[in-house]
């Protein structure tokens, strides 16, 4: 079996699908693994290391002809797939929302497109998830760039020359990115908070040490929050799903009323925005703030979010692996029927993706 390794066409993508230690394992299974030319060359994994544990190293077409899989980190140009074989599995993240037209195309040439973005946030498919995978990279990365950008340190630190107080940093949206910023700036020696819409949250905000800020009475909460705001030295802001346009949490007066020197990162930038006035891949300067739009953090440490991507990614090939024949079955389960894509040319499906 004859498995496919794309090099990512999207200009800011570092990360690769397929890393030499898993392309090995594929190997142990059997497969042949057929890897484009300098695939994994942005995050460090040279094509000289996929040659040395056995893959083929080749350009685009003849790495996708007669494949039965094709991985890839994010979507590929379906006009780069002409030479795939008939019903071959196109597997990664795929961001079909709003996409109909290609994902209509990759149908057109025949590919089964497996979009690992919509896979089950259930345990059993938790060694597969990619969005936990990555996202948990992104809260780590903003708390540097964070760092980076600020004026200050984030321990409080006592010299001889006197103490400075710790920073303050709060975390709006406490889903995986959020408890690693959490975690991550807990290290840095920061004093932080934490937020979320999910009640639930706030044990695990308290078993990182951190503050829970929650407030009950709806008629009140806006206003603490705001008032909470206005003290902190750092916002880190991960409140989006996609598909969703990301809801509003930090507005202009409340950045206004924050000191200068402080940093806001906003993780949904790409998604509209938690924060007012942030933008994608930049960092804005506005009433002596900073405002940073992290945009595809995990491709910004391409070499652990690879190697954590291709865990993913081998972990789904094993789950359906059929060890007996030696061959890849998908399975239909839970897990397959989340994330198999319908033809979105039926009318049906067109609507659901729209939505
Ligand atoms: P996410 O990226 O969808 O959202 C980030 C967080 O923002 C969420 O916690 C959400 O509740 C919060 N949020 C949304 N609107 C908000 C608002 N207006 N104000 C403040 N916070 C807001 O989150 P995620 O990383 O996908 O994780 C979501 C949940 O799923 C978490 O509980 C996570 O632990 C869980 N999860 C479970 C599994 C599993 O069991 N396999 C895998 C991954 C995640």
């Amino acid at each position: 079996m004859k498995v496919a390794v794309l090099s990512e066409y999207i200009s800011d993508e570092n990360r690769v699908s397929i890393t030499p230690e898993i392309a090995e394992k594929f190997i142990k299974f059997g497969c042949s693994v057929f890897v484009e030319q300098n695939a994994g060359g942005a995050a460090s994994f040279s094509d000289d290391a996929y040659k040395k544990i056995g893959a083929k190293v080749d350009e685009r077409d003849s790495v996708i002809s007669g494949a039965t899989i094709i991985f890839t980190v994010r979507p590929p140009d379906p006009c780069h797939l002409s030479a795939a074989t008939e019903n071959a599995l196109l597997v990664g993240i795929m961001e079909p929302y709003g996409e109909t037209e290609r994902i209509a195309k990759y149908f057109d040439l025949g590919l089964q497109p497996i979009a690992m973005d919509l896979l089950p946030r259930t345990s059993r498919a938790q060694t597969m998830d990619v969005l936990s995978s990555q996202s948990n990279l992104t809260g780590y990365r903003a708390v540097l760039d964070a760092a980076a950008n600020f004026h200050r340190i984030f321990p409080m630190m006592t010299t001889a020359a006197g103490s400075v107080p710790p920073a303050r940093v709060f975390v709006m949206g406490v889903g995986v990115a959020g408890l690693q910023a959490i975690a991550t700036a807990k290290r840095l020696g920061a004093k932080v908070s934490a937020t979320d819409v999910r009640p639930e949250v706030k044990e695990q905000i308290i078993s990182l040490n951190a503050q829970p800020i929650y407030f009950e009475d709806k008629s009140t909460a806006q206003r603490l929050l705001s008032e909470h705001i206005r003290e902190q030295d750092i916002i880190i802001t991960t409140a989006f799903s996609a598909g969703k346009r990301a809801p509003r949490l930090v507005t202009d007066s409340d950045l206004a009323s924050m000191k200068p020197g402080s940093v806001v990162v906003d993780l949904a930038c790409s998604y509209g925005g938690n924060v007012e006035g942030s933008s994608p891949g930049k960092i804005l300067s506005k009433y002596g703030i900073k405002i940073i739009g992290l945009h595809n953090g995990a491709s910004l440490l391409s070499k652990d979010a690879s190697t954590f991507y291709a865990r993913n990614m081998f972990q789904f090939f094993s789950h359906y692996w059929n060890k007996d024949s030696k061959s890849f079955i998908l399975l239909d389960d839970d897990i397959s029927n989340a994330i198999r894509l319908e033809n979105p040319n039926d009318a049906k499906i067109r609507k659901k993706i729209h939505a």
